[in-house]
């Protein structure tokens, strides 16, 4: 266990070495120092935070501490907060406070967690390097000319310079893993319906799933029990409850079959740097009783355009909502209400969002939703199916994050370049399945990371993986230069 793991700091409170207050004084000076760096907020809740540190000093006092009681969290700026502003990146609700907390915000605070703030993102989640926001894109500590990744960008980067132990993330299309792995840090994106969805910004309902990041497998198995669980607020939420992931860390790996799909593996465009990072990992597991079994899914390389269709025909149904009229960004002076709903939407909406609102529109128009929308549909069928006969031959996959490591700022890549890269994310959310993003051995300098997808609601098995190779290797607790 090691220095600023959730883990050691719960450690630290219940021994008395520090107190919650202290420990959220000590974060808070730590993000003042390095915001100007790194943008990795867009909203620091100083006095919030220091309240709650002290209601938790007096649950420990009171003996009503559980295990989270006292240790700090950044949310994603996705999730509504109570009385704090929820930007979701964009200008259009650059002004808008939320009425009531998410279920995530919630059930953390009822874990006793202090908030610190609110961390910057791709505005309305869509985005793979964190430059879509309004406020800028956050930095990647490991290099600040670098992307962080997207869209949970300000988390990761937030818990890689240690600024928070832990954040909140959402992952549509790879947006808690793929910027883990650019920070060299660890993530999960629960199954479909394992967090509740309620109070978390919509981007692509049939997609859009919660979870965590944090430095340890570990420590994402803390903060996911913490999550999960049935809420009837979120009509997708899965009536099961959660078990105790922290019970499952040291489940025994002998005998379990560990996939490593064709498709992910003979991809000419993997880096090889990757490529040896993933062969080290694969021998770890083996070494500990695992078993390599070759699987393929054969439709992987139609879920970057099955994706695209979908998440932009659902971003342009959920984003209609931002008219102008109720909340979120409103133009001066409208000549009318075609006028106001217009310029209301242009101007709040950045050069992204607008695209996808326009295609996704495009691919639900009469005439095009056969050739399109339905199409995508019957893809991600195949896609799900592809998953489904894998797990009948191994009892988790393993695959990289994304092709390369961290790319520079300011490329303006075309935007299906962009796309591209998040090939080996989103099959996943197509399926629905969970999957841990964890890092590996860093290749030229840079963070590299490789993930675990798993059976429907087989969290447990991942954490169990993760948690095996990161007793093996320190990689997770490697802090860029300056983040110590
Ligand atoms: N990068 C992907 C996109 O732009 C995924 C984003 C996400 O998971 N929210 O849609």
């Amino acid at each position: 266990m090691q220095a600023g793991t959730l883990r050691a700091q719960a450690r630290m409170l219940a021994a008395g070495e520090c107190s919650a207050r202290e420990l959220a004084e000590r974060h808070l000076a730590r993000i003042r120092a390095l915001q100007p760096r790194l943008n990795a907020f867009i909203s620091v809740t100083e006095e919030r935070a220091l309240a709650e540190a002290d209601a938790a000093d007096a649950a420990r006092a009171a003996g009503r501490a559980g295990p989270l009681t006292g240790l700090p969290v950044a949310h994603k700026d996705l999730f509504c907060t109570r009385g704090v502003r929820t930007s979701c990146g964009s200008r259009m609700l650059d002004n808008f406070v939320a009425p009531y907390d998410a279920a995530v915000v919630e059930r953390l605070r009822a874990a006793g967690m202090v908030m610190l703030g609110k961390t910057n993102m791709d505005e309305f989640a869509m985005g793979s390097s964190n430059e879509t926001s309004h406020y800028g894109p956050a930095r990647n500590p490991w290099d600040p000319d670098r992307a962080p990744g997207g869209s949970s960008g300000g988390s990761a980067a937030a818990v890689a310079a240690r600024l928070a132990p832990a954040a909140t993330g959402s992952d549509t299309g790879g947006s808690i893993r793929q910027p883990a792995a650019f920070c060299g840090i660890t993530g999960i994106k629960p199954t479909y319906g394992r967090v509740s969805r309620y109070g978390m910004v919509a981007f692509a309902s049939s997609l859009d799933q919660g979870g965590a990041l944090a430095l340890t497998a570990e420590d994402c198995a803390l903060l996911l029990g913490a999550m999960a669980g049935f809420d009837a607020r979120d009509s997708t939420s899965a009536e099961r409850p959660a078990p105790d992931y922290a019970a499952a860390l040291d489940a025994d790996l002998d005998g379990l079959r560990l996939g490593v799909p064709a498709e992910y593996f003979d991809d000419d465009g993997l880096d090889d740097g990757l490529r040896a990072a993933l062969e080290e990992a694969l021998a770890a597991w083996e070494a500990r009783g695992a078993r390599r079994v070759a699987v393929s899914l054969p439709h992987l390389a139609l879920a970057a355009p099955a994706y695209y269709v979908l998440a932009m025909a659902e971003c342009s149904s959920n984003l209609a909502r931002y008219d102008g009229v109720r909340y979120g960004h409103r133009c001066a002076e409208p000549a009318d209400l075609e006028d106001l709903y217009c310029r209301s939407r242009e101007e709040g909406f950045g050069a992204e969002v607008r695209r996808r609102i326009l295609a996704g529109t495009y691919v639900l128009s009469a005439g095009y939703y056969d050739a399109y929308y339905r199409r995508a549909q019957r893809v991600r069928r195949l896609i799900r199916e592809d998953f489904v006969r894998a797990f009948e031959a191994a009892d988790a996959l393993l695959a990289p994050v994304s092709p390369a490591p961290p790319f520079p700022l300011g490329q303006e890549l075309d935007p299906v370049a962009m796309y591209r890269l998040d090939r080996y994310t989103l099959p996943v959310n197509l399926a629905g399945l969970p999957a841990l993003a964890l890092p590996a051995r860093p290749a030229a300098g840079l963070p590299v990371g490789l993930q675990l997808i798993g059976r429907d609601f087989d969290e447990a098995t991942l954490f169990a993986l993760g948690a095996a190779w990161q007793r093996d290797t320190d990689y997770h607790l490697q802090a860029p230069p300056g983040c110590a």
